[in-house]
């Protein structure tokens, strides 16, 4: 199966890996151990699995965080991580973050993720992805990659070279493509849900909102939002997009480090993570926070200090959605050998509002942040306690 290159997995219960420390550390025998069970990101993952393969260079893992409702499904990171520990960690929190965001979204899915170690600018090739495909189909369709930071739809058609498990890609008429407009719409309908909780609108006429990021997601979300008539406060590090932001939407370009100051009723960060931490969080004037970027909460006590500061928080996990559900209805189309249906992705995103709904009312009841509001939910689906499919 792995002709090609020779690829190793190692099974998670052997998977510990010296890390040296460099010279200063030398005569101290300084080595630290990278512990899987023992982690604290585990979280009672289903599988973990290392694979090296020596003639493409490919250092990768791949995680599978729990399969109780469905295959896991999740993208490809690729990052020039400065050791295993780091890209240990990241995948273990971003895989467990997939079975929460499935679980919400009313998806028949698991969560899982995968790392790539390695700077995507120089050490990509077309051989390496299709290594990692084959890599990933020693999962046996339990998980199915995607594109991820560091990686792109192009990628996916190498990967696909090693396995059929893949999704996000061009191919005729089953692939749904770049899944960042429907990301973007998923939070263009988190945004007007807010709008209805917080503002009493219906309408985003004139409302206020600031985003943080005019990427793939940031600026397919100004378009909607600058239809509906919403006044846009922008920032990027490109300026050539806050140029065109200003121009197309009749945005008001902000500075960096002055995007938490704005004086709106929504914020949407759109591409940093840990943005919603101790400094930042008292900033924040808005009513509300509702945006595309992974990971905001600098740490889980972070939902509680918003809401403290009656700042409501919507999760990023239930509000960025839209590219998951998208992919998800590649897959689906693809098992059933039918054309890819994006008016079923459209419905199901606009679904999003409706879930937030939920999360803020039963926040509400209970007394708690929409954070930990969000999770309890996404647990009742995926049923933390049941039985463990993999072993
Ligand atoms: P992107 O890389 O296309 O865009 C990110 C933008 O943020 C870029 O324009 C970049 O210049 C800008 N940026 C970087 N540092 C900044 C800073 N300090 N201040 C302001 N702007 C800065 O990424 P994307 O695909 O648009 O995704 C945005 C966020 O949403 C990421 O956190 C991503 O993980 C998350 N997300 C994306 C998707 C998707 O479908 N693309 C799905 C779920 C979550």
């Amino acid at each position: 199966m792995l002709a090609a290159s020779k690829l190793v997995a190692l099974a998670p219960e052997i998977c510990e890996i010296g890390i040296h420390r460099g010279e200063k550390n030398k005569n101290k025998k300084a080595r630290s151990s990278m512990s899987v069970f023992t982690h604290p990101e585990f979280d009672g993952h289903e599988q973990v699995s290392f694979f090296h393969c020596q003639q493409t260079g490919l250092k990768a893992i791949i995680a599978v965080h729990n399969t109780n409702l469905g295959p896991a499904l999740g993208g490809c990171r690729m990052w020039a991580y400065e050791n295993d520990e780091q890209a240990l960690r990241d995948v273990l929190r971003l895989s467990r973050g997939m079975t929460y965001k499935a679980a919400i979204t009313g998806l028949p899915l698991g969560g899982g993720k995968s790392v790539i170690i390695g700077d995507s600018r120089k050490a990509k090739t077309p051989e390496l992805m299709q290594a990692m495909g084959r890599a990933v189909d020693t999962f046996g369709g339990r998980y199915i990659i995607a594109e991820d930071v560091g990686t792109t739809v192009d990628d996916m058609t190498h990967v696909r070279k090693g396995t059929k498990h893949v999704v996000g890609i061009v191919d005729g008429h089953h692939g749904s493509g770049d899944p960042s407009p429907m990301t973007a719409l998923g939070v263009y309908h988190g945004i007007r849900a807010v709008a209805r909780l917080r503002l009493q609108k219906n309408s985003l006429k004139d409302v206020k909102i600031s985003i943080q990021g005019l990427g793939n997601v940031g600026y397919n979300l100004c378009k909607l939002l600058s239809k509906d008539g919403a006044k846009l406060f922008v920032t990027d590090v490109q300026t050539d997009r806050l140029e065109m932001a200003v121009k197309e939407f009749g945005a008001t370009a902000v500075g960096l480090n002055d995007i938490y100051d704005q004086a709106v009723d929504i914020f949407a960060p759109c591409a940093l993570g840990a943005i919603l931490n101790d400094v930042n969080i008292p900033r924040i004037k808005a009513t509300a926070v509702a945006g595309a970027a992974n990971n905001q909460l600098a740490e889980p006590r972070h939902g509680d200090l918003l809401r403290s500061r009656n700042v409501l928080y919507i999760p990023d996990y239930v509000i960025n959605a839209g590219g998951l559900i998208s992919v998800y209805y590649e897959n689906t189309a693809k098992a059933a050998n039918k054309p890819f249906d994006r008016s079923q992705v459209v419905q199901h995103v606009e679904k999003i509002g409706e879930t937030i709904e939920a999360i803020v009312n039963k926040a509400q009841q209970d007394s708690i942040a929409t954070s930990l509001a969000a999770d309890r939910l996404a647990e009742q689906r995926f049923g933390v306690k049941k039985a463990c499919k993999a072993a």
